[in-house]
């Protein structure tokens, strides 16, 4: 349910009303709009009686919610949530290009990575440490000794870390990270979902391979049911009937979201096509269609690369890919800052 109220009203009747609200044992969640206040009311609404909220001098509108995602719900929070991360914004009008190797592998690799992609226009880097392998012969990642070697590369470039964590034990391990990833896989790992909903922390919530947008904002919903609102989407396409690329990217998904939630939406195209020629036209596309921002994946030697080599691009092709986004984002009115 959520209650709009006048912005113009008195603070005291404001707080009488979210008083009253936590009395009836419900969550309050509080937008301040241009123009008006939303209350978002969290928990057992069908109890409220809507007809004595509707009666209050300073409510404008009572509204129930249909869907079954809250605190992630537009209509509950209708201005766009921006997260900043070391003075990167994501959400809004902001642009971000997050790059770096699929999987940490060196320090000499991960830090040459990041000097480079930097240098390209990155403002953020990526890079794994704990890899969600689909055969458990394949390398798994450098573990806690990859999350130091991030740590080293954040400090020679000043770039925020993104990495993905796989297990709510390793948390103490991500606490000096800068956004944490919950990976397609573990989408719907809801213990973890809920672990990470009590860090104070950015997370980047990858779309599951097979699901849903209303599943994916319902993933979102765990997080913030614990406290965390700082959750930006990634969509990273999704597993169709065609061979030819390793995902679909369902780019309706960013205008769709744009409308159904507040939350930041960025994109992936180098696991959703798998290809490293594809990621350019991918790229531009996800940019023209209004996403807030890019994960790719760069590394000085595809050939060699320990993990997802065939579609990481080179840092001289991820500089192309900089550029020629940079001239749409007016277009769709994000700036890259
Ligand atoms: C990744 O970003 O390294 C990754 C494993 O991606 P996804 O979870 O989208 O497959
Ligand atoms: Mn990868």
């Amino acid at each position: 349910m959520i209650i709009v109220v006048k912005k113009d009203c008195d603070k005291k009747q404001l707080d009488n009303l979210i008083g009253w609200v936590k009395k009836q044992g419900l969550g309050v969640d509080v937008s301040v709009g241009e123009s008006s206040i939303v209350l978002g009311l969290i928990g057992d609404t069908p109890r409220v009686d809507i007809d004595l909220v509707r009666s209050m001098d300073i409510v404008e509108s009572v509204k129930r919610i249909q869907e079954p995602y809250k605190s992630a719900n537009r209509k509950f929070h209708p201005e766009d949530t921006i997260i900043d991360v070391g003075g990167h914004k994501f959400g809004g009008n902001h642009f971000q290009f997050i790059a770096g190797p699929c999987s940490v592998e060196s320090e000499e690799q991960v830090v040459g990575i990041a000097k480079a992609v930097k240098a390209a226009g990155a403002t953020l880097l990526r890079g794994g440490a704990y890899k969600p392998r689909t055969s458990p012969y394949s390398f798994q990642g450098m573990g806690e000794r990859g999350l130091e070697l991030l740590k080293i590369a954040r400090q020679e470039t000043g770039l925020p870390i993104v990495t993905e964590i796989m297990s709510e034990r390793h948390i103490d391990q991500f606490r000096d990270i800068d956004v944490v990833q919950i990976g397609a896989r573990d989408m719907q790992n809801f213990q973890l979902l809920k672990e990470v909903g009590k860090m104070d922390k950015p997370i980047l919530l990858k779309r599951g391979l097979a699901n849903t947008i209303e599943e994916w904002l319902m993933s979102a919903e765990y997080i913030m049911s614990e406290g965390n609102k700082k959750i930006i989407l990634c969509e990273r396409g999704i597993r169709t009937f065609e061979p030819m690329t390793r995902n679909t990217l369902d780019l309706s998904a960013i205008p769709l979201l744009k409308e159904l939630t507040h939350l930041p939406v960025i994109v992936d195209p180098s696991h959703a096509s798998g290809i490293s020629r594809l990621v350019e036209p991918m790229s531009l596309a996800a940019a023209g269609a209004g996403a807030g921002g890019l994960m790719i994946e760069v590394h000085n030697d595809p050939a060699h690369a320990l993990c997802d080599g065939p579609q990481a691009l080179r840092p001289e092709q991820f500089e192309q890919v900089v550029n020629k986004v940079k001239n749409i984002l007016p277009l769709v009115d994000k700036v890259y800052d």
